[in-house]
């Protein structure tokens, strides 16, 4: 019976899937590891609030430690975030997007303008102090390179950027989409294996529980195959992307287990809409997601 082969051995369910995957050590979690912590963070746009400082007090005032800014129109953006940010616990979490063009586009033009942009989005994402900046190589539809030959490039483009990322004291975060949003990129451990090839600390992952409801098998073999790379989690409900804890039966509890398993460090953010009333939704989605890291 594999329960009684389990307990002989003395894993986990949990233990024996991560020992079984390359590079994940069975002694993962009591080893050399970080013991996990939970960072609750929220987007700008999601948070309710007026301005910049209203959302802050009600992230604040609900245990929230980060805010994840959009990239769009950041770098003008970076003094104002300074001074709101000023005298308090919450900081930057991750940057989402906002630059221009299409990193592995088959246009030169287009390709250009994304390596430009993204390079002063990483720029004030470093002078905030963000964990890193998120990017997603190609929408649908937005380049007519092969899979073999956009992964190339990709890899090739990163080798740069994660230099200038790493300079300016961030780094540049892939985000692996579900299959209505692009078919390149789609699962965690894929985006992991690009970071592998580009091999520069610069360059790192993010996971986002409403994707991965979509493409993964397992949220926590996904965190555990994306390991050290992982630096960045979205979150929202499973079924209508609205606050986590508005569709019944919302579970993020394995995807966490991950999480532990790798000794993450970094934020859980929501991306999210919300079908009621935010100021209600976001503490009770907070309240949810510790419960559910407690029990994981
Ligand atoms: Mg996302």
């Amino acid at each position: 019976m594999i329960t009684s082969r389990r307990s002989f051995l003395g894993l986990s369910a949990a233990g024996a899937a991560a020992a079984a995957l390359p590079g994940v050590s069975a002694a993962a979690p009591s080893g050399d590891k970080p013991k996990a912590v939970l960072r609750l963070s929220c987007q700008e746009g999601v948070a309710p609030g007026r301005n910049l400082v209203e959302k802050l007090d009600f992230l604040e005032a609900n245990g929230f430690e980060g805010i994840e800014p959009g990239g769009r129109g950041l770098p003008g953006r970076v003094d104002e975030f300074k001074k709101a940010l000023e005298g308090r616990k919450i900081k930057v979490s991750a940057i989402c997007a906002g630059f221009q063009g299409v990193l592995i586009s088959d246009d030169e033009n287009s390709r250009k303008q994304a390596v430009d942009t993204i390079k002063e989005i990483l720029t004030a994402a470093g002078a905030l102090g963000s964990t890193g900046m998120i990017v997603v190589p190609a929408f649908h539809n937005q380049t007519k390179l092969g899979h073999q030959e956009g992964r190339e490039l990709l890899v090739k483009l990163l080798g740069d950027l994660g230099a200038h990322a790493q300079a300016a004291g961030t780094r540049i975060l892939l985000e692996p989409l579900n299959r209505q949003e692009c078919h390149f990129l789609r699962q965690v451990a894929d985006a992991a294996a690009i970071c592998r090839d580009v091999n520069h600390p610069g360059v790192g992952v993010m996971g986002d529980f409403w994707h991965m409801t979509w493409e993964e098998t397992s949220d926590f073999a996904a965190f555990v195959s994306a390991g050290s790379y992982l630096h960045h989690v979205h979150c929202a409900s499973r079924k209508e992307r609205k606050v986590p804890g508005e569709d019944e039966g919302d579970n993020y509890v394995d995807g966490m287990k991950g999480l532990k398993w790798i000794g993450y460090q970094n934020y859980i953010s929501l991306e999210c809409g919300c079908k009621g009333d935010r100021a209600k939704a976001i503490p009770a989605a907070a309240k949810l997601l510790r419960d559910q890291w407690a029990e994981a």
